[in-house]
C-alpha cells in the first residue's frame, strides 16, 4: 500500500510516521516548504516524544519521504489523507476549512484512479460529502472516493495514541473507501481495536462530539473545584470518589485553569455553530465553552488576589503550554492569564521545557529563564500553569530561597498543600484544603 499524507502537522507527521511504522509506503507532503527542507534533514518540526526516532526509523528504511509535490506524492497512491489544520475562523468560530478543500483541489487533479481521499482532520459533518462533489468536478473522468477518519491522538502522547487508539472510526460510503482503509489499518486488529464503520457524516460528527464531552467533563470538574472551595471539601478525593463508578471513570477530572490547545476550544466552537446552524443548539456544549473562557481570566484574578495584587511586582510563571510534553502553544491558558497580570503592572519571570520557543512569539514582555530556580529568582509568587513532571520535583528549600516570597499559586495542584504549608509557603492550589 502507498498513501500520500497532506499536511505535516502535529497530526499528519505523526500519523504519516506512524503508518510507515506499519509497513506502508508514506509520502508526507507539506506546503511549507522550510519544514520539508528540515524533515528531509531528519529534524521533526515538532516536539513530541518518540517521534524523531520514530521518523528517522522509517526513513532510513525508505518507507517515509517528505516531499512539497502533490502530484508525484498521489502518484499510484492507494489513499491520501488531509491532516491540514481546521482553526476557527476569526469572527463566527465555524471551523476554517478552506485548506482541506485547497488540498482536496491539488490531490484531486493528480490522483489516480480509485485514490481514496480521506479527512483526517476534523471537519465538520457534511464536509466530506461536499468535497465527494467537488473531487468528482474537479476530475470527471475518474474513479475517485472520499472517506471520513478523524483522528483522536493526544500531543504528547500521540505515538502511543496512535499505535493503541481506543477505537478506529471511519465513514465510508463504498466498498473501495472501506477496504482499503481496513488494509491500513489492519496492524492494529491483532490489538483487537475496535473499528466503527459508519456513515461520513456520523464519523465526522463522532470527533465533535468526544470532544465536546470531554471539554464538558473537564469544564465540569472546575466547577465542582470552585465549589468545593467554598464549602471546604477536598476535588481530588470528590474526582477519586466520582471517578471509580465506572460510568464515569476517573480521568479528565483533573482541575486547572481551563481546557486550550489546538482542539478543545475550535471544536466546541465549531460544533457550537454547526448546532445552531441545524436548529438543534447544544445548549450544555455552549455553558462549558462560556464558562471554561471565563475560567481562564478567573485564573488571573486567583493569582493576583493570593499575592494581595501584583503591581510592581515580580511572578514567575511556571510552564506555559497548554498540557505537558508538548511545545503547542495554541488556545493555552498561559496567554490570557500572562497577559492581564502583565496589565494590572506585574513582571512576569517564565519557564517552559519545551514551549519557549513558541511562547516567544505570542507573548511579549517576558523574560524567559534557563530552568524553573531563574524563573522563581526575586518573585512574589510562582504561579505553575502546566504539570510538567519536572516542577513536581522541584526542591521546596531552593524554591524558598529563589523566591522573594515564599507564595505558590498552583493551578494544577501537583503539590501537596499541607507539606507546602509545613515548609512555610503561603500555598493554594485548586479546590484543595488549604492547611492555616
Ligand atoms: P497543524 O497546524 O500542526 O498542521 C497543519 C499542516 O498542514 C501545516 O504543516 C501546514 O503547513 C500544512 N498545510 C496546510 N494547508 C496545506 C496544503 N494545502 N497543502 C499542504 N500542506 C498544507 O495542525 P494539526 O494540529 O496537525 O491539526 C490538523 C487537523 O487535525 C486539524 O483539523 C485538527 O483539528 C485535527 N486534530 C488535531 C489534533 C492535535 O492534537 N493537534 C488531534 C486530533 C485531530
Amino acid at each position: 500500500m502507498k498513501i500520500a499524507m497532506i499536511g505535516t502537522g502535529y497530526v499528519g507527521l505523526v500519523s504519516g510516521a506512524c503508518f510507515s511504522e506499519f509497513g506502508t509506503e508514506v509520502v508526507c507532503v507539506d506546503h511549507d516548504a522550510d519544514k520539508i527542507a528540515a524533515l528531509r534533514r531528519g529534524e521533526a518540526p515538532i516536539y513530541e516524544p518518540g517521534l524523531a526516532d520514530l521518523m528517522a526509523r522509517n526513513a532510513d528504511a525508505g518507507r517515509l519521504t517528505f516531499t512539497g509535490d502533490i502530484a508525484s506524492a498521489v502518484a499510484g497512491a492507494d489513499a491520501a489523507f488531509l491532516a491540514v489544520g481546521t482553526p476557527a475562523r476569526p469572527g463566527d468560530g465555524h471551523a476554517d476549512v478552506s485548506a482541506v478543500y485547497d488540498a482536496a483541489r491539488a490531490v484531486a487533479a493528480h490522483a489516480p484512479d480509485g485514490l481514496v481521499i480521506v479527512t483526517k482532520s476534523t471537519v465538520p459533518v457534511g464536509t466530506a460529502r461536499e468535497l465527494e462533489g467537488l473531487v468528482h468536478r474537479e476530475a470527471p473522468d475518474r474513479e475517485l472516493h472520499v472517506a471520513a477518519n478523524p483522528e483522536f491522538l493526544r500531543e504528547g502522547a500521540a505515538i502511543d495514541n496512535f499505535m493503541h487508539p481506543d477505537r478506529v472510526i471511519v465513514g465510508a460510503n463504498s466498498e473501495r473507501s472501506r477496504s482499503v482503509l481496513e488494509q491500513l489499518y489492519r496492524p492494529l486488529s491483532r490489538l483487537e481495536t475496535p473499528t466503527v464503520f459508519t456513515t461520513l457524516e456520523t464519523a465526522e460528527l463522532t470527533k465533535y462530539a468526544a470532544n465536546a464531552f470531554l471539554a464538558t467533563k473537564i469544564t465540569f470538574i472546575n466547577e465542582m473545584a470552585d465549589l468545593c472551595e467554598a464549602v471546604g471539601a477536598d476535588v481530588h478525593a470528590l474526582a477519586h470518589g466520582m471517578g471509580l463508578d465506572r460510568r464515569i471513570g476517573r480521568s479528565f477530572l483533573n482541575p486547572g485553569p481551563g481546557y486550550g490547545g489546538s482542539c478543545f476550544p475550535k471544536d466546541t466552537s465549531a460544533l457550537i455553530q454547526t448546532a445552531r446552524g441545524a436548529a438543534a443548539p447544544t445548549r450544555i456544549v455552549e455553558a462549558a465553552a462560556a464558562v471554561n473562557d471565563a475560567r481562564k481570566e478567573s485564573m488571573a484574578h486567583r493569582i493576583a488576589a493570593h499575592c494581595g495584587g501584583v503591581a510592581g511586582r515580580t511572578i514567575a510563571v511556571l510552564g506555559v503550554t497548554f498540557k505537558p510534553n508538548t511545545d503547542d502553544m495554541r488556545a493555552a491558558p498561559s496567554r490570557v492569564i500572562i497577559p492581564l497580570l502583565q496589565s494590572w503592572g506585574a513582571t512576569i519571570r517564565a519557564h517552559d521545557p519545551a514551549g519557549m520557543a513558541a511562547a516567544r512569539e505570542v507573548i511579549p514582555g517576558v523574560t524567559w529563564c534557563r530552568d524553573a530556580y531563574e524563573a522563581l529568582e526575586g518573585a512574589a509568587c510562582a504561579a505553575v500553569l502546566t504539570e510538567w513532571n519536572e516542577y513536581r520535583n522541584l526542591d521546596p528549600a531552593r524554591m524558598k530561597a529563589a523566591l522573594a516570597e515564599p507564595r505558590i499559586a498552583d493551578l494544577r495542584n501537583i503539590y501537596d498543600p499541607a507539606s507546602m504549608a509545613a515548609r512555610g509557603f503561603a500555598y493554594r492550589g485548586i479546590g484543595r484544603i488549604t492547611p492555616g
